[in-house]
Formats: C-alpha cells, structure tokens, sequence
C-alpha cells in the first residue's frame, strides 16, 4: 500500500492509474477509522482498480468553538486498517499541504446547507465541499463514497457533484452500528460509559418511528413529536433537532410518502452526535433502511 502526504504525489499515484485504465475510486475521511468507514473501503474496492482513503482532519469544516483540536487522530491504527481492507493509497496530508494559504476561493451549495446540521454549524458544509472538490481535483476519481450516517452531507455532494458537472459518481453506502444500535463514528471516542448508554435513545427514537411508520402512520408532525419525547426521555441528551424530511431535497414534509429521511441530531455531555433513517414508503408499503448491524464475531478491533 502506498501512504502519501504530498499533493504531487497522490496526483502522480492517481494519474498512473487512469493511464493504465483503472477506475480510481476514493473514500475521503478524516481519520480515527472504525468499521463504517471500513464499509465504505469495502464498497469503493469491489467498484474499483484503485482505492484511496484521504485521512484529513480538515480545519475549514470546524467551527471556532468545535472540536478541531481534540478531534481524535491514530495514523498508524488507520494505515493498518487501510492496508487490512486492501487499499492501495492512503492521503494523508497535513493541513499546510491542503491550505499552503487561506483559500479565497470555496463551494456553498445553497438551501440544501440551510438548516438541519446548517443551522447549528453555518460554516460546516462549505467547508466540507470546498475539501471534497479539491480532492477531486487531486484525484480524479470516477467514484467516491460516502456514508448515509452524514445523510446532509451526502445530499449536498450529490447536489454539488451535478450542478458543477463533476465527472465523478458519488455513491451513498448504509449506516454501520454497534450491535445495540449506536451509529458508529468516531466521536463516540468522547462518550463517557454513562453518556454512551443514554446515545442509544437516537436509535431507539428512530426505530420506534419506523415502527409507527410501518403500522399506517403517515402524519410528519406526529413522527417527529414521538422521535423528539423518545430523544427527551434521556435526562443527558439534549436534542438539537429530530426532523422528516424529503430525503433528496431535505424539504420539510407534512405527509411521509416516497423518499424520507428521519433525521435525528443530539448533544450527549458535549457531544454531538447524528443519526438517520431512510425509508421508501409507496402505499402501505414501507422499506425502511436501519443500516448494518455488527455481527456478534465482528467487534470493533480495539485501539
Ligand atoms: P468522517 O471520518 O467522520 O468524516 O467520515 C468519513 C466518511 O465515513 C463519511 O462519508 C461518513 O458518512 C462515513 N461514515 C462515518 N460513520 C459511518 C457509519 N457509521 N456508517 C457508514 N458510514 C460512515
């Protein structure tokens, strides 16, 4: 496995490859990776002839009073789960590399980042797709992939990726969760035993909506006020916002029919976390997608 840090690098490894006609496909992370990113390595290795992960904590996505500096980091970890997954670059530059100097230049994507995790982090999105479009640029990759955990996020590539006409397929691979239910992300590093226990109301609130979902409720207003009293429930989470909307355009919905997204975010002693849910509903029929569950002999390896 090759494991760059410099741009010219990564560009030369990438171009090599196009011009031996293999599809390039890249997984962009910002490191600490568990087995949802593992999924999506998974995912880009069966749809390509080379895979890279960008490892990059990437400053312009925090805010001024976020997390950046503590934002967990194991590179070594990673390089080996990169390498035990098959990939064939890792990218990890350092922030100098990504940004020699403030950028004057960045990507808004409109409406889409308006609320939901916009309306809590207004600079978040821009950050995230002026990143993604540089490595992009660096890589040029014919797929990138992408978790539903970050259903906004994935929207607004895939809206970014088509307004600019980018020549890449942006692909959206399921949810990974903890065998009781928990997202996996790499923010669960900061919860206490305590605070991890009472997270799981996120999942829980999202499942019994499913639930009701499937029993005939199709009222947006009564789903969310079930997912909002199940998150309430929790004495040390504080709900930031538990949302139906419509899953591409993120539009607020009043009757739950086609392409939903349930869509829950929650402050656990600090923490921010974020989990969803999207379901096809057509009738009575209802197909919901929970994720994947970790098998019981699939446990995270320890770090
Ligand atoms: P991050 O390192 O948190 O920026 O995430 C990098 C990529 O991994 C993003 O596309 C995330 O949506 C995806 N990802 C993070 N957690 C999960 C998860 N539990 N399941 C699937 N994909 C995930």
């Amino acid at each position: 496995m090759l494991h760059v840090d410099r741009i010219a690098d990564l560009r030369v490894a990438c171009d090599r490859a196009r011009a031996a006609g293999q599809r390039v496909g890249v997984v962009p992370t910002m490191g600490y990776l568990h087995d949802g990113h593992r999924s999506l390595m998974r995912a880009a290795r069966a749809a390509s002839d080379f895979v890279v992960v960008t490892i990059f904590v990437n400053p312009l996505q925090f805010g001024p009073h976020e997390d950046l500096d503590r934002y967990p980091r194991d590179l070594a970890g990673d390089l080996a789960r990169c390498e035990a997954e098959g990939v064939d670059c890792v990218f990890s530059p350092g922030v100098a590399e990504m940004y020699p100097r403030p950028p004057l230049t960045t990507v808004h994507v409109t409406a889409l980042t308006a609320d939901l995790c916009g309306a809590a982090r207004p600079t978040h999105f821009d950050g995230v797709t002026t990143v993604v479009t540089k490595l992009f640029a660096i890589t040029g990759p014919c797929a990138a992939f992408f978790g539903r955990k970050d259903a906004q996020q994935l929207a607004v590539v895939t809206r970014m990726v088509d307004d600019l006409n980018l020549p890449v397929e942006v692909v959206g691979c399921p949810i990974v969760r903890e065998r009781d239910g928990l997202a996996m992300s790499s923010r669960n590093a900061y919860l206490s035993p305590g605070d991890r226990g009472a997270a799981l109301v996120l999942s829980r609130g999202l499942r019994d909506a499913v639930d009701a979902i499937v029993a005939g409720e199709r009222a947006a207003a009564q789903v969310t006020r079930m997912m909002r009293s199940i998150v309430a429930s929790e004495p040390a989470v504080e709900l930031e916002y538990a949302e139906a909307r419509d899953a591409l355009d993120l539009t607020e919905l009043t009757v739950l029919d086609g392409s939903v997204l349930l869509a829950v975010a929650a402050r656990v002693g600090g923490t921010r976390l974020i989990d969803n849910v999207n379901l096809r509903i057509e009738g009575s029929n209802v197909d919901a997608d929970l994720g994947v569950l970790l098998a019981a002999d699939d446990a995270p390896a320890p770090r």
